[in-house]
C-alpha cells in the first residue's frame, strides 16, 4: 500500500472486477508507536489504490470495497452508532482510517467510481491477529491448558465492543459489491459485550470459573475454586487514549443488504477457544 507503482502494477495485470482493500496496520495501539506508517498504509495507500484504478481507466468494470472501521466513532456520545454518527477518532489509526473513508467517498462523487465503506465493527475469528485481546485471551487458555503459560496479562478491563464473527461480515463486504449503486454501511451485531466479559466466557468453555478481587492495577482474576490467579492487569497494555464503548446500530444494511450476523456472542468464544485449544493439542501430538 505504499508502493503505487507496484500497486498499479498488479490492478493492469488481474484487471479484477472487485477488489477487496483489507490492507492496513491495522492494529490500534501499534500506531501509537508507528503513527506516520500508519498513516502512509492506511490513508495515503487507500488514494493510492483509488488513483490507480483511475488511470487504468478501470472505474466502469472495477469496484472497490474499503475497510473502513467503527473505530471512527471513538468515544462518540451517541449510542448505538449507525451511519449518521459523527466520527470521534481516538487513535493515530483511526485517524487514518477517517483519511481513507473521506477519499473513498469522495472518488465516489467526484469520478463515479463504484466505491464502498463498510464500517464494520470489531470482527473475530480463530484467525485473529495474536495481539488483539479476544486470540490473545483464545491462546492464552490453550497455553495455560498445556503448561505453557501461568496467567494472561490484559489492559482496559472495562473496554467494552460490539464483536462479530468475521465470516458473516466478509459476507456483508461481498453483498455491498453485489448492489445496484454504492453506499457506505455499518456491520455490527447490536450487542456490546467488555473485555471482562470475554475472559469470563472464555475460562467457562475450559469449565473455569473466574472471579475478580482488587481493583485497578491491583485487579486479579482468579480461578473459584482453586483461588489460582489467572488474570493480572499491566500498565504495559493501556492505551494513550483508549475508546471504551462501541455499540454498532446496522439496520441499514440489514434492510438494504439483507444482511444479519449468523453467530452470536457466546458462539463466538467457543469457536475461538475451541479452535485453539484444537490446534495446540495436534501440535501437541507432532511435538
Ligand atoms: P481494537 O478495538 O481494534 O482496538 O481491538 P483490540 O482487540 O486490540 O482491543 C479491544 C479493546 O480491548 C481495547 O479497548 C483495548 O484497550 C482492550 N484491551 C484490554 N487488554 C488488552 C490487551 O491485552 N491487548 C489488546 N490488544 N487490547 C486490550
Amino acid at each position: 500500500m505504499t508502493d503505487s507503482s507496484n500497486l498499479i502494477r498488479i490492478i493492469k495485470e488481474i484487471q479484477p472486477h472487485e477488489i477487496y482493500h483489507l490492507a492496513a496496520q491495522s492494529h490500534v495501539h501499534i500506531s501509537f508507536e508507528v503513527p506516520e506508517y500508519t498513516a502512509n498504509a492506511d490513508g495515503l495507500g487507500t488514494l493510492r489504490l483509488l488513483e490507480a484504478v483511475r488511470f487504468l481507466d478501470l472505474q466502469e468494470s472495477t469496484k472497490i470495497y474499503n475497510a473502513s472501521t467503527s473505530e471512527l466513532f471513538g468515544n462518540s456520545k451517541i449510542i448505538p452508532q449507525n451511519e449518521e454518527t459523527p466520527f470521534n477518532p481516538r487513535s493515530p489509526y483511526a485517524i487514518a482510517k477517517l483519511y481513507s473513508f473521506y477519499i473513498t467517498k469522495n472518488f465516489r462523487e467526484a469520478y463515479n467510481l463504484f466505491a464502498c465503506n463498510g464500517i464494520l465493527f470489531n470482527h473475530e475469528s480463530p484467525r485473529r491477529g495474536e495481539n488483539f485481546v479476544t486470540r490473545k485471551i483464545t491462546l492464552s487458555i490453550s497455553n495455560i491448558l498445556r503448561g505453557k503459560q501461568n496467567k494472561l496479562y490484559l489492559g482496559n478491563l472495562d473496554a467494552k465492543r460490539d464483536w462479530g464473527y468475521a465470516p458473516d461480515y466478509v459476507e456483508a463486504m461481498w453483498l455491498m459489491l453485489q448492489q445496484k449503486r454504492p453506499d457506505d454501511y455499518v456491520i455490527s451485531t447490536g450487542e456490546s459485550y467488555s473485555v471482562r466479559n470475554f475472559a469470563e466466557s472464555a475460562f467457562r468453555e475450559i469449565d473455569i470459573n473466574l472471579e475478580w478481587i482488587g481493583e485497578g492495577f491491583e485487579e486479579r482474576g482468579v480461578n473459584s475454586e482453586t483461588g489460582e490467579v489467572l488474570v493480572e492487569v499491566s500498565p504495559d497494555y493501556f492505551r494513550p487514549a483508549d475508546v471504551d464503548f462501541l455499540l454498532g446500530d446496522s439496520s441499514k444494511a440489514r434492510k438494504e443488504l439483507g444482511w444479519e450476523p449468523k453467530i452470536g456472542f457466546n458462539d463466538l468464544v467457543k469457536i475461538m477457544v475451541q479452535a485453539d485449544v484444537k490446534q495446540l493439542k495436534k501440535k501437541s501430538v507432532i511435538y
